[in-house]
């Protein structure tokens, strides 16, 4: 049955997979704590061994350096609070949750398109022996901008700091890296489950103590249907699409309609299934509502967790003028999109600008 609305927001959450649902579904019946010595407690302790097998298989690690979290948010956290080094280096371009958790760090600036500039990362490794770690995401969850992660573990380690990489919007790539932050939801898992991967051999201290659980990473009883979730997610996530045909003729369609659009990070490597382009003059609010109405899901660039639209600090990192990232919308595109999505978004966008996006254009205001 054809779906009564196109959802283009997996950045913000990718709807759960009909094979994760199934084996949540079973795990939530089966019930049982994996720490139990009995029958129960085994058997969920064999869903969770799976599941952590699935992860590691989807960022080509070894099983036992998955340590399953409440998501990316915690996994970011005890990364960077876990590794014990007290100077911590960021991109300007980092999630909340990374800059949160080290509001301490100083920061690597990036270039017009969002990408890190590895000859100032290398002056401040260079500028201090203290021993550091740096964080550095895979990909951007705004812009779908890509981090050159292997010049960035080549320059930290010459300086011999430690490299945590935020993977949640680009599961599937294994970087070579000491702390890697995943989440299921982004993937087609569930909501509130993720996994920090954390290198044999890296330091990492919990950040939550309590019995034992996650070899003494991770305190707290598991959250057995969540990650048996993650699990089936992560294997199904493993023969994604390259969704990167279906961005491109968005974009394409998009700049034909309204020329004096921009397309925020197009000259840097992109995640296949992101786009953050906005119509000039409208506001980024206006745009999402209209085409809510019309049936479409995206976000505003820079919608935060209360739903409310904040200026995007990514967009002000990368010198975009704030009058032109206030109208910046994302799309994102993900494991169950067809085609007719795509036809919808770019109808529904065309009727808007003939509706408000051209006449707000009108010679007074684009001067
Ligand atoms: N890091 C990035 C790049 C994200 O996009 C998100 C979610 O939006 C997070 C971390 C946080 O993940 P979670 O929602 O699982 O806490």
């Amino acid at each position: 049955m054809p779906m009564a609305y196109a959802y283009l927001d997996h950045n913000a959450s990718s709807p759960l997979r009909p094979a994760a649902l199934d084996a949540m579904v079973d795990a939530l019946a089966a019930g049982g704590n994996p720490s139990s010595v009995h029958r129960t407690g085994r058997a969920a302790r064999a869903r969770v061994d799976r599941a952590r097998r699935q992860v590691a298989s989807l960022v080509d690690a070894r099983p036992a350096d998955i340590v399953f979290t409440s998501g990316g948010t915690e996994a970011n956290a005890l990364a960077l609070r876990g590794a014990g080094r007290r100077r911590i280096l960021i991109s300007a371009v980092e999630h909340a949750s990374v800059m949160a958790a080290a509001p301490h760090a100083q920061t690597i600036p990036v270039d017009c398109d969002g990408v890190v500039e590895l000859a100032a990362l290398e002056r401040l490794l260079v500028a201090n022996d203290e021993p550091t770690l740096v964080s550095v995401m895979a990909a951007n969850n705004e812009t779908g901008v890509l981090q050159p992660i292997d010049e960035v573990v080549r320059l930290a380690r010459a300086a011999g700091a430690l490299v945590h990489c935020d993977a949640v919007q680009a599961a599937g790539r294994p970087f070579d890296v000491d702390y890697l932050s995943l989440s299921a939801h982004k993937l087609g898992g569930p909501a509130g489950v993720g996994a920090l991967v954390a290198r044999a051999g890296a330091p990492l201290r919990p950040v939550i103590a309590g019995g034992g659980q996650e070899s003494g990473r991770r305190g707290g009883t598991e959250n057995v249907a969540g990650i048996v979730g993650f699990g089936a997610a992560a294997q199904e996530a493993l023969g994604q699409r390259d969704l990167s045909l279906w961005r491109d003729r968005i974009e394409a369609a998009l700049l034909a309609v309204a020329p004096g659009a921009r397309v925020f990070g197009a000259g840097a490597r992109r995640l296949g299934n992101t786009s953050c382009l906005g119509m000039p003059g409208v506001p980024a609010e206006t745009q999402v509502m209209a085409l809510d109405l019309a049936g479409v899901c995206v976000s505003a660039g820079a919608a935060c967790s209360s739903g409310k639209v904040a200026r995007s600090a990514v967009l002000a990192a990368m010198g975009v003028a704030a009058d032109e990232a206030d109208t910046a919308l994302r799309i994102s595109l993900g494991w169950n999109n067809v085609p007719g999505d795509i036809d919808r978004l770019i109808a529904a966008w065309r009727e808007l600008y003939i509706r408000v996006g051209r006449s707000d254009m009108s010679p007074a205001r684009a001067a």
